[in-house]
């Protein structure tokens, strides 16, 4: 048997059902263990915590699969996972064919991430093996998604930096199935967009803005729009589906760029009515403030400005700047969608970051909501560390 035992106190955290154990609160191992060795996890005092996974490059030691004794690790508890997780997403998750179906710790699979774009024999289902305990399972787990799902085709994009840490190679190719459709698509909210499974950001498409895209479609009516980091479109199309007057939006990517100029075609809108700006946004934005150009909506939703807690400094200056200029951009009256996917960034430190910029552009503003992912991304109440995409909807006085 493999058994990692903790220093003494280093219990809490797995009591309060926290499924990470961190190498410096190990005091012991032993027999096998390798990376993605099943290891029971002991107490001090011998007594028994939880079966995990065990990591020996990762500074996170073991992830747990389970806290239950009489649970044991195989075939049978991914196929449950999955199956549970699959359930959720039935449950909860509606007018959209594409689903975030795992998410990591929030599923009790930490580590794996799984979006499923379209439906059935060609759908396609993208995943990203982000730990050594699900690399060890991936058969498993492959298997278990094919038959929840009834998809057959399953890509693999475990292209994330995070696998470095974990001491695993980058990995992309097809799992599954066939090769992934190069014409794929999906509807959300009514609205087409194309997905690049093989080339496109982490899976192709940014799942969890689905409740965010839709309120931004929903407001948007006559409304002049600048989507700013706009990837392949996503707010600019539900802007553009919910009558925006016109929708300019940028992004520094090109790739990414042509695929958004093809989904207004896909969805038969007025190309007359978008613009797009191969361009930075922070250089961008200081031009359009001199030129005095105004709007009456802006999304701002950047890349992980803070990747650790080490760049939240930097990172809280970059939130600060664009949502400054951002908001003198806006007229009165105008609404400001405002995101960070940073989880070293908290809401409330979000929020005061985004209070003072509004302050510092003299403006007047009002929080009309708070903003989060989708219920597709549901948040394990034992692991705060899932909650990692915030946002504000302003409204400027
Ligand atoms: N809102 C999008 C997802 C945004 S992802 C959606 O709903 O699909 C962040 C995007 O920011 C990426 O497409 C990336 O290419 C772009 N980006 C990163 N830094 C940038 C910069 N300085 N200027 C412009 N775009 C940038």
């Amino acid at each position: 048997m493999n058994v990692i035992t903790l220093k003494p106190g280093k219990e809490k955290s797995l009591l309060r059902r926290h499924p990470w154990v961190y190498a410096t609160g190990i005091a012991a191992t032993e027999g096998r263990c390798e990376a993605g060795s099943t290891v029971v996890i002991r107490a001090a005092d011998g007594r028994f915590l939880a079966r995990g996974a065990y990591s020996p490059e990762s500074q996170i030691r073991a992830r747990v699969w389970t806290f239950d004794e009489n649970e044991p690790v195989d075939h049978a508890l991914f196929k449950r996972r999955v199956a549970a997780a699959v359930a959720h997403r039935r449950q909860w998750v509606r007018d959209t064919s594409a689903v975030r179906l795992i998410f990591g710790e929030a599923d009790r699979i930490p580590g794996l991430v799984v979006d499923y774009y379209g439906e059935g024999e060609r759908g396609q289902l993208v995943c990203q093996f982000n730990s050594a305990g699900v690399e060890q399972w991936k058969d498993a787990l492959v298997q278990a998604l094919v038959k929840e799902t009834g998809c057959p085709n399953v890509y693999e994009r475990s292209d994330a930096a995070v696998r470095q840490r974990e001491g695993l190679e980058l990995v992309t190719g097809v799992l599954a199935g066939a090769e992934p459709d190069p014409e794929l698509s999906v509807t959300e909210h009514g609205v087409k967009y194309y997905v690049d499974v093989r080339n496109g950001h982490k899976t192709g498409f940014y799942v969890d803005q689905r409740d965010n895209r839709k309120l931004v479609g929903d407001l948007a009516q006559g409304r002049e729009v600048l989507n700013c980091f706009c990837y392949t479109g996503g707010f600019s199309l539900a802007a553009l589906r919910g009558g925006a007057a016109s929708v300019t939006s940028i992004d520094s990517s090109g790739d990414a760029l042509k695929i958004a100029a093809n989904n207004v075609a896909l969805n038969g809108f007025d190309a007359g009515r978008a613009t797009w700006l191969d361009a930075d946004v922070f250089k961008m934005l200081r031009e359009f403030r001199a030129e005095g150009r105004q709007f009456d909506l802006i999304v701002l939703d950047p890349p992980k400005f803070a990747p650790s807690a080490a760049h939240i400094d930097r990172a809280a200056r970059a939130y600060k700047e664009i949502n400054l200029v951002g908001m003198q951009l806006l007229r009165p009256g105008g609404l400001l969608f405002t995101y960070s996917c940073s989880g070293a960034i908290g809401m409330e430190l979000f929020h005061k970051i985004v209070a003072g910029a509004a302050t510092d552009a003299r403006a007047d503003a009002r929080i009309l909501r708070r903003l989060s992912a989708g219920t597709d991304h549901p948040m394990s109440a034992a692991f705060p560390e899932g909650e990692y995409l915030k946002g504000l909807l302003l409204e400027k006085v």
